[in-house]
């Protein structure tokens, strides 16, 4: 390092402030320094300036109904149609021949969809979809990876007024039947495989798996042949080829369905963490508007730019930020199939270069894997076309903030930390980038409109630097409606906490801890309840558990997250055999490491497994996650003093330290 670089890194690892850069400013979509008054005091009408991004195909009458809350209801009396909105607007607007998807596949394959094309691609799979009997309100499940048929197909969903339930193509076929069940989804869309680091992926084996375990009948199944000659497989009776099916259908004019602003558009399944996984529902009206406008206001997205979003079409993230938000806007969205280091660490940002790239928008896990890789591979690659950053999906350190800051946006990108849930549809707690100042760390303040707060168990605020909790207390657009098929449900996980029933006072409860500080500003703590965070992949503990204990021989199993360098965090299992297996060790881990895999999938494959003849817990009975946290972690070792059985503690770190 020259003397020169080590200046800039002191001077870095120190600074804790960051103005947004005066060319970025400059020409920023949001500038008024006045847009935080100017929301609260014009609250809910201040909202219409989403609605305002998008096209009506009926002017709606009211834009908040909150008569029968928390089921509120925006927008209400107005009609859209989203694949409209993303699609045909902008062919009608002269903007036919820009790019709307650049795709690029893992092995180097690149397709262009403009605008023309690419509705011309979903009116077709639109006709198809009717062709095999799907009506208006019908759920359609969508299993895919990162090829373009996923966002044809949603839009193509979206222009007949089907909802999809989108399903992280990486999820195992258990995650697959459980979530069709849940849904009552008749129709599946998959595909044969795909590529990973080279690699032909056989999926529609794991889709045929996923299939067996659906209890209503499935009336079709639609397979992509992504792989061609790499896999052979059979199709069944109820199983189409999509081209083969699409053919038919070449041409076709399907004029998009009129939806009610509070009809669902589609159905995103969390990742689980709390037992049985949730269906959150999102609607037409309010969700794209809160997408769009939050595309706008903190992604800076204008229509002449090309903005790529690293996530994975299967999570939320994907929902808002790679299709439907860019898309309203009329941007040109880059869509990539693999994984970052395929053939090598510095692929993305030869995808970057590629494309001239303006806005990147990915997680801290994958900044961390950059940084554990090394600067050289960005050094090779134009990066100049960047000019602004983004992240989402956990904390990030303010390490790994300053590094991206500095060695992909070359100080001159103003990074946004993005706080928010499947649940809120799109982003909360954030600077705007053409406004604040960032603060590494910490997220922002909350966007305007949105009254978040950080409040005590009792829910007053709690005083700038203390601990507590991030409620959110007035309603968004972008809220989730309900839990799909469960009112009940919905009420108990977010409103039942803080909420006050006889004052018809509604607080919405994120489950997230965090701090506030002086100025506004709040820094995420994490999850209250437990949870683990693998690569950006959120995994609940329960269920890696419950797989766990089902292999017989093993009596007792408590999963933790432990610290990792590059994931975030890693699965740690402590197991208990049961009498009589204390001998087979070998063979219970192996099988627990196949359980793990079967029904959650390879994400959450077990760091490690130790066994032990006992697990810490309190006087309740409850495990203590935490203490096997910091085992897992290698910290030093908390209270034991409420523990039924102290002793163990010591005997399981000695046990991890000599494994
Ligand atoms: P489930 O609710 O089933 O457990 P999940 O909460 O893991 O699923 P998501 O909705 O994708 O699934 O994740 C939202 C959570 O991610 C937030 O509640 C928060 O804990 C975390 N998160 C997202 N963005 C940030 C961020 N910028 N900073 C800190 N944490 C974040
Ligand atoms: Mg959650």
């Amino acid at each position: 390092m020259s003397q020169e670089d080590a200046n800039l890194e002191a001077r870095l690892a120190e600074q804790e402030a960051f103005e947004p850069p005066e060319s970025f400013v400059e020409q920023a979509n949001v500038t008024e320094q006045g847009i935080y008054e100017e929301f609260e005091e014009n609250w809910p009408e201040c909202w219409e300036r989403a609605a305002d991004l998008l096209s009506w195909d009926e002017a709606y009458d009211t834009v908040l109904e909150d008569g029968n809350a928390p089921f509120y209801e925006w927008f209400t009396g107005g009609e859209l149609n989203a694949s409209y909105n993303c699609l045909d607007r902008h062919v009608a607007e002269g903007r036919g021949d820009s790019v709307a998807i650049e795709w690029e596949g893992e092995l180097g394959e690149e397709r262009t969809y403009t605008y023309d094309e690419l509705l011309a691609e979903v009116e077709d799979f639109a006709a198809t979809l009717r062709g095999l009997g799907v009506e208006e309100d019908d759920i359609v499940t969508l299993y895919m990876p990162m090829i373009p048929e996923l966002p044809i197909a949603m839009l193509a969903c979206a222009r007949i007024g089907a909802p999809h339930s989108v399903v992280f193509a990486g999820f195992s076929a258990d995650a697959l039947a459980t979530r069709m069940n849940s849904a009552d989804s008749e129709y599946l869309v998959t595909c044969d495989g795909y590529y990973r680091r080279g690699d032909a992926l056989d999926h529609i084996s794991k889709a045929n798996e996923g299939l067996a375990g659906v209890e209503h009948a499935v009336s079709d199944v639609v397979v992509v042949d992504r792989l061609g000659d790499d896999l052979e497989h059979d199709l069944t009776d109820n199983q189409h080829d999509y081209d083969e099916l699409v053919a038919d259908h070449e041409g076709s004019t399907v004029e998009p369905v009129s939806r009610d602003a509070e009809d669902m558009l589609f159905l995103m399944y969390t990742s689980g963490t709390t037992g049985k996984p949730k269906g959150v529902k999102h609607t037409t009206g309010g969700y794209l508007a809160y997408s769009a406008w939050t595309s706008h206001a903190v992604l800076d997205i204008e229509a002449d730019d090309t903005y790529w979003c690293s996530a994975d079409i299967g999570w939320i993230t994907g929902h808002s930020y790679i299709v439907y938000g860019p898309l309203a806007l009329g941007t040109t969205s880059v869509m990539y199939e693999g994984t970052p280091d395929y053939p090598d660490k510095d692929r993305l940002w030869e995808i970057v270069e590629k494309n001239g790239v303006d806005i990147f928008y990915t997680a801290p896990t994958a900044i961390r894997a950059f940084m554990k890789w090394g600067e050289e591979y960005t050094q090779n690659h134009d990066l100049s076309s960047l000019r602004l950053l983004g992240t989402v999906g956990e904390p990030i350190n303010p390490r790994a903030w300053k590094w991206y800051y500095k060695h992909i946006g070359n100080e001159e990108c103003p990074i946004v930390d993005t706080w928010w849930q499947t649940e809120t549809g799109g982003m909360m707690i954030t600077t705007l980038p053409g406004i604040n100042t960032m603060k590494p760390g910490s997220a922002g303040p909350p966007l305007p409109g949105i009254d978040a707060r950080v409040v005590d168990a009792q829910g007053e605020e709690v005083d700038a630097g203390q601990a507590g909790y991030v409620t959110v207390n007035n309603p968004w657009p972008g809220m989730l409606r309900t839990l799909y098929d469960n009112d009940e449900r919905f009420i108990q996980e977010y409103w039942d906490e803080y909420s006050d029933e006889e004052t018809d006072e509604w607080v919405y409860f994120p489950e997230d801890g965090a701090k506030i500080d002086d100025d506004g500003y709040i820094t995420i703590l994490g999850r209250v309840d437990d949870v683990i965070n693998v690569s950006g992949h959120r995994l609940g503990t329960m269920e890696i558990e419950s797989a766990v204990v089902g292999v017989e021989g093993i009596a007792e199993a408590a999963v933790v997250g432990g610290d990792h360098e590059v994931k975030g965090e890693a699965v740690y299992v402590y197991a208990i055999p049961e009498d009589g297996y204390e001998d087979r060790e070998a063979e219970l881990e192996e099988e627990a490491m196949e359980a793990v895999l079967d029904s959650i999938g390879p994400i959450a494959k077990p760091e490690e497994i130790v066994f032990t003849h006992e697990l810490p817990k309190t006087r309740s009975g409850k495990i203590m996650r935490r203490l096997l946290e910091d085992i897992a972690s290698g910290n030093e070792l908390g209270n034991t003093s409420t523990l039924r059985n102290p002793d163990v503690v010591d005997d399981i770190a000695a046990q991890v330290e000599t494994d």
